[in-house]
């Protein structure tokens, strides 16, 4: 749109906003782009609406100037999808941040979109009850990123993703539609199932605004255990072995390749828990109602595992800081974003195929970069690894990168993205994983709902 009407959309949108809720020169470029990219943000300017009425006229406005603009949560995103160009308006809903209502009874929350998961697990668990939904960026990511991105995180295996957690929601159209879909029914077949459209579509079909999120009830008494393996069967192996004897206590299951493990260590000085070194290494975590219990069927089963020669070495945290450095040999990424360039992936593989499927891009990556270093994990049981590649050469470009890492997939049937979605950086990619006619479709249901296509245009396909 021309400056002329830019101008003028920009003063409405600044009084039905306030100075508080409109942000634009040096107040939006003192923010950073997102948490991966520094730059300052070079938006239009920022809409920072505080309730469902405000997002409706923002974009009921900006709808009828033909105006662009991409929605921001957290910005934890890593596929560039919350990141605005100097053309676009960035809305954020990080002032719509609060829980209005938890029910233990219903086992279910009302929660405002821009609030962090991190706020929405402590407020259930100030109710004895649980979010399960639970990933490293928990600080910041907001549930209405969450729902957006359909997130996936360390509980997939036993509670299912974003997608499942979800009872309803409240989104509003890129013309300024509310539609409300408040559902707080576990059965609930009245017509199409509308807040579907609305989880894991990267925010091009709708904002949300609201949601009505599962809760369950809080297993007090948790084990966490770091366990050495030597090969991937053995890995395999002790996942089928966790699962059954287990059952619904096991929430998590976490796999450290080798390289992976020991660059936490190099980079954080920290000892290793084990003597020997081990191929493999994964996390497991179980939750229950019974402590003795939950205790005994870990160690047994740990037991039963190395004795059949399945685990090489294992440890058990004692106290909730063992836990947490457990997990933080996991989740932090620091050592693999410290050098520039080093390159981030999400992808998903049949299990199996795992280890074939990483050879493979590890293969290709030391032909084209005879330095490079492939630092990989995941949440395997949920078919889902992730990788950090270090060129270790300035130039490389991630391109070049990508053609190796999602070029694999094609021989395994796997996906570029198992959780993080497409953004604006996997699009061209999008063709190599979805058929012409799944595009078109959802072509189709763009059009339909966005046929000015101002809201995050570009994101997951052109
Ligand atoms: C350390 C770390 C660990 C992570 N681990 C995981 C993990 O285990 N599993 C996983 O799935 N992801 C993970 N992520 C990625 C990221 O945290 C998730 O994708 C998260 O769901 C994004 O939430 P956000 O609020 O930051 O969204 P943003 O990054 O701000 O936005 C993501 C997308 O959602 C859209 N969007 C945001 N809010 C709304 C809204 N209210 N309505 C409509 N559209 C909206 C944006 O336009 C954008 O397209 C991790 C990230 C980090 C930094």
């Amino acid at each position: 749109m021309g400056g002329g009407n830019a101008n003028g959309l920009l003063q409405a949108l600044s009084s039905v906003l306030g100075p508080c809720g409109f942000l634009t020169g040096e107040a939006l470029r003192s923010r950073a782009t997102s948490l991966w990219n520094s730059q300052p943000m070079s938006a239009l300017a920022m809409a920072r609406p505080k309730t469902t009425s405000e997002v409706s006229t923002v974009l009921r406005l900006c709808h009828e100037a033909s105006q662009q603009v991409v929605v921001v949560g957290g910005g934890t995103g890593p596929v560039a999808g919350a990141e605005p160009t100097g053309d676009r308006i960035a809305i954020s809903l990080e002032r719509m941040n609060q829980i209005e209502n938890i029910d233990p009874i219903n086992a279910s929350c009302v929660v405002q979109a821009g609030t962090s998961l991190q706020t929405v697990q402590e407020e259930a668990a100030s109710h004895l009850m649980l979010f399960p939904l639970d990933l490293g960026a928990r600080g910041s990511c907001t549930i209405g990123g969450n729902i957006s991105t359909n997130a996936g995180g360390i509980n997939v295996l036993r509670y299912g993703s974003m997608r499942g957690l979800v009872l309803g929601l409240e989104a509003v159209l890129p013309d300024g539609t509310i539609v409300s879909s408040m559902n707080k029914l576990l059965k609930n077949n009245a017509g199409f199932d509308l807040k579907q459209l609305f989880i894991g579509t990267e925010g091009t079909l709708g904002v949300v605004t609201r949601a009505v999120l599962r809760l369950f009830p809080q297993q007090p008494h948790r084990q966490t255990a770091l366990i050495g393996l030597r090969g991937f069967d053995q890995v395999t192996q002790l996942l089928q072995l966790a699962k059954l004897k287990f059952g619904t206590m096991l929430s998590a299951y976490e796999v450290m390749w080798q390289s992976y493990l020991e660059e936490q260590l190099r980079f954080f000085n920290r000892r290793s828990p084990f003597v020997d070194r081990h191929a493999f290494y994964v996390i497991i975590e179980t939750e229950g109602a019974d402590s003795k219990l939950n205790e005994t069927v870990i160690t047994d089963t740990l037991e039963f595992a190395f004795n059949e020669n399945i685990i090489t070495d294992a440890v058990i945290a004692k106290s909730e800081q063992e836990r947490r450095g457990i997990w933080d040999l996991r989740e932090t990424l620091e050592p693999f974003l410290s050098d520039k360039p080093s390159f981030g992936y999400d992808v998903g593989v049949p299990i199996g195929d795992m280890p074939a499927y990483v050879k493979l891009v590890e293969t290709n990556l030391t032909r084209r970069w005879p330095n490079s270093i492939c630092y990989t994990m995941g949440h395997i049981a949920d078919g889902n690894l992730h990788f950090f590649v270090k060129p270790g050469l300035k130039e490389a470009l991630r391109e070049d990168c990508d053609e190796d890492v999602y070029g694999a997939l094609e021989t395994f049937g796997g996906t570029i993205s198992a959780e993080h979605g497409i953004g604006y950086e996997k699009r061209d990619w999008l063709l190599r994983t979805c058929s012409t006619e799944e595009i078109a479709m959802m072509r189709s249901l763009k059009n339909a709902l966005d046929p000015k296509g101002i809201l995050n245009p570009g994101c997951v396909f052109e």
